[in-house]
């Protein structure tokens, strides 16, 4: 397997490594995914090789996708665990994972160590299905105007759309603002639903109301429509990464506007805080409807 040549390299098998991994292979694009643990790697299916090493996968592609938890985990592998050092001149290394302002600057700084490998900052909007369906949101960032063609490549294969944003940190940026939206939405969505419940109004004919119209995102519709049908575990986006990106945007806000007050956002921070402490983590961002209404998870 070492010797095989691949067009790019997935490390991290989760929710949305797994996805892009599969999408990239029926693109026709040649995969091999890497994870902490083999078996996640080998459960991606579909025609992606499992590398039984990390280095064995980041030196064998053209474009390295790190899709990990967050900055600690990215660092921790493409650094201290030498994925980065193990990658082939002229390859490039997509950071797509949500990392932070800190985590990308810090991770932008180990890429510097090589001239030969082109470094991009770029998140992603958009959870499993769109990434299945190569209907991401690409929100790309790069230091250099020559964006190698195996990245526009993959970029094309599992994006709908990129927006290239300018310098390395733009992505990023710009991801923290998206989820400071997503997270607001979710909180207004929830304790809308928690209003409906009080005055007795069902959740359905609140949905009627707004679908289609001004008011009617269909992203809450959906979400409201899988807290109705009893499915926050069946997660697309786990509350403990958006969460981790309320943090990550309030962290961001307080380093450049330590004075800056962000009093829903701070509030939503706090909830959400302890909605992951009472163990809804791993369950998907809608589940904090069920942490409103357990008073121990909100009233602490
Ligand atoms: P996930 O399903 O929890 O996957 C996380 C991945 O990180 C797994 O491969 C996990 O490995 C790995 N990992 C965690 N800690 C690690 C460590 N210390 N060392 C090595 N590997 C480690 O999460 P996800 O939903 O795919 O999200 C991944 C990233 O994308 C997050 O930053 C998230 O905020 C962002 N994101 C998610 C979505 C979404 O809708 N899900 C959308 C856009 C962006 P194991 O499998 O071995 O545990």
């Amino acid at each position: 397997m070492a010797e095989q040549h691949y067009d790019v390299a997935i490390v991290g098998c989760g929710i949305m490594g797994s996805a892009i991994a599969r999408r990239a292979r029926r693109s026709g694009l040649r995969t091999i995914a890497w994870d902490r643990l083999i078996d996640r790697a080998r459960a991606v299916g579909e025609g992606v090789d499992a590398a039984p090493e990390l280095q064995s996968a980041t030196g064998s592609a053209e474009v390295v996708v790190t899709m990990l938890a967050d900055a600690a985990a990215t660092l921790s592998v493409m650094d201290a665990h030498h994925g980065f050092d193990a990658m082939k001149s002229g390859s490039a290394w997509v950071q797509m994972a949500t990392i932070g302002l800190k985590g990308i600057i810090k991770a932008r700084l180990v890429a510097s160590q090589r001239s030969d490998i082109v470094f991009l900052d770029a998140p992603v909007s958009g959870t499993k299905q769109p990434a299945e369906d190569g209907k991401l949101l690409i929100l790309a960032s790069c230091d250099r105007q020559d964006v190698p063609e195996p990245v526009q490549r993959l970029f094309r294969a599992i994006g709908q759309r990129t927006m290239w944003l300018g310098p390395v940190g733009q992505g990023t940026r710009m991801k923290l603002v998206l989820n400071s939206w997503l997270a607001s939405i979710m909180e207004a969505l929830v304790e809308t639903l928690a209003v409906a419940d009080v005055l007795d109004v069902p959740h359905e004919r609140f949905a009627e109301c707004i679908e289609g119209g001004p008011l009617g995102t269909p992203w809450a519709i959906a979400k409201a429509k899988k807290i109705d049908s009893g499915k926050t575990h069946e997660t697309e986006f786990p509350l403990k990464w958006a969460d981790k990106d309320v943090h990550l945007a309030l962290e961001a806000v307080k380093e450049t506007a330590h004075d800056r007050e962000l009093p829903a956002l701070e509030a939503i921070q706090k909830l959400w805080d302890r909605a992951v402490e009472s163990n809804l983590g791993d369950r998907d961002v809608s589940a904090v409807y069920e942490a409103l209404k357990t008073p121990a998870a909100s009233a602490r």
